[in-house]
């Protein structure tokens, strides 16, 4: 029995191959091939680029919501994105269709760590662990409010409510734009039925973005990052959003910490009560982290000041804050810490131990003096995974003992330590590196890594 000895999962392969390498055959033949076929054709169609099988695969989906999901979706996969989300059927079909539509979430988010579909459990109402819960125009609020006022929502005429997830980068440049107008002509085209629910939001240009902004309902959005903005631009916008899961934002402008345009930051801050990851990049906040940490919730996992001037005082309440006991990363990088007293560090490394797993202090201005006065605290942070401490005036004598302190600390697999200052004639100028010197340094740390055990242990560093 030659069929016995073929795999399974080959011989699905070799079906949805022989079906691809005819497309016209392929779309004819899906009026009738098993519902369990439509997954992985769909895969196979997407990473081959079948861009005519897809289209004719979501016009007939035969389950509730289609993700993207982990899909790769390089540059020519866009235009298969495109594709998917034309020929969503946001009006009841017409005419005689082989199989009727049952799609209604489309997903087109990319790198979502989830199934091409969501399993069923045998409900009629759309089970989709994707699906918008926030919006009003989603399905879920629209049908429970179908089954409150009107109980019999089953008239073939009237289209069902839809979502499209998608993410935005909001650039505005002109595939930008034409994606957008692409998005937007769908949604008119469905009569209000469609919801275009948006996750994760990148604004680059404001300007152009607040035209886009009002075809959004920003109470969807989970993550927001704005790249050069002013505060005043930023929390008009927070002001409509209470979920965020992530909020970024680098070269915000803003007058006075003191005005009233911060303390209104503030308080939308202390509305995301979900908030788990906060990057703030190049935002003056010198003293003033303390009203910051106070608005934020005690369970944040993820923190980045890089550039933010943070002084003494800022980083003794860190160390007093309750995320003190909480952080999975903290990043400190290029904030210079000319400290005599680095006491509220060691306090903040040692509340952090049983948590913190990613740290970076790159381009702090700190010496062996600094780097030994918290090298106890971080040594005890067992879950750290990552230490990053480049460009930073430390000797080859301290790199030694920093790594003694590291070595048992088995769950640290990446160092990215500084180049030590002998290795240069002039410290952190350009040009004046000795690479011989450097490649010493290298072997030495290898062989000692070897004696340790640890040759697990990544240690790596970067001339600029
Ligand atoms: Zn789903
Ligand atoms: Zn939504």
């Amino acid at each position: 029995m030659m069929m016995d000895e073929k795999d399974p999962s080959t011989l699905l392969e070799l079906a949805i191959q022989s079906l691809l390498s005819n497309e016209s055959v392929a779309i004819h033949s899906l009026g009738e091939i098993p519902r369990e076929l439509f997954v992985p054709l769909f895969s196979a169609a997407f990473m081959g680029g079948y861009r005519k099988t897809l289209t004719a695969m979501v016009k007939i989906w035969p389950y509730t919501c289609l993700h993207i999901g982990t899909l790769s979706v390089q540059e020519p996969q866009r235009e298969l994105l495109k594709a998917m989300v034309e020929s969503l059927q946001v009006l009841p079909a017409q005419g005689s269709v082989s199989r009727s539509p049952k799609l209604r979430i489309l997903d087109i988010r990319q790198g979502i760590d989830c199934k091409t579909t969501c399993p069923e459990f045998g409900i009629r109402s759309p089970t989709c662990f994707h699906s918008c819960t926030h919006s009003l125009r989603s399905i879920l609020k629209l049908e429970s409010q179908c089954s409150t006022v009107d109980p019999k929502p089953e008239t073939q005429s009237s289209s069902q409510p839809m979502e499209l997830l998608v993410d935005l980068s909001l650039d505005g440049t002109l595939k930008e734009r034409e994606f957008f107008a692409l998005l937007l002509n769908k949604v008119e085209q469905s009569l209000g039925s469609l919801h275009l629910c948006c996750r994760d939001l990148q604004i680059d240009r404001f300007s152009y973005a607040k035209n886009i902004l009002k075809f959004l309902d920003l109470t969807c959005i989970q993550n927001l990052a704005v790249d050069q903005a002013s505060l005043n631009e930023v929390t008009a916008l927070m002001a409509h959003m209470t979920y965020l899961d992530s909020l970024s934002l680098s070269k915000i402008t803003c007058k006075s910490l003191h005005g009233r345009v911060f303390r209104v930051f503030l308080n939308c801050l202390g509305r995301m009560n979900c908030l788990k990851e906060l990057n703030l990049s190049s935002f003056s906040l010198t003293d003033h982290l303390d009203s910051l940490l106070r608005a934020l919730p005690p369970n944040l996992d993820f923190l980045y000041l890089p550039f933010c001037e943070i002084s003494y005082r800022d980083l003794k309440f860190l160390s007093q804050s309750p995320q003190a006991t909480h952080l999975k990363l903290l990043n400190l990088s290029n904030n210079a810490m000319y400290w005599d007293d680095y006491g509220p560090f060691q306090i903040l490394l040692q509340k952090l131990s049983a948590t913190l797993q990613h740290l970076a202090i790159n381009h702090c201005h700190l010496t062996d003096a600094a780097l030994s006065a918290i090298l106890p605290g971080i040594s005890k942070c067992s879950h750290l995974r990552v230490i990053s401490f480049v460009s930073n005036p430390i000797t080859m004598p301290m790199i030694i003992r920093i790594l003694h302190y590291l070595t048992p600390l088995l769950e640290l697999k990446y160092v990215i330590y500084p180049i030590p200052v002998h290795c240069y004639d002039q410290w952190h100028v350009n040009g004046s590196l000795d690479r011989q010197k450097l490649a010493d340094v290298q072997a030495q740390l290898k062989v000692m890594l070897q004696e340790a055990k640890r040759s697990d242990m990544n240690w790596i560093t970067y001339s600029q």
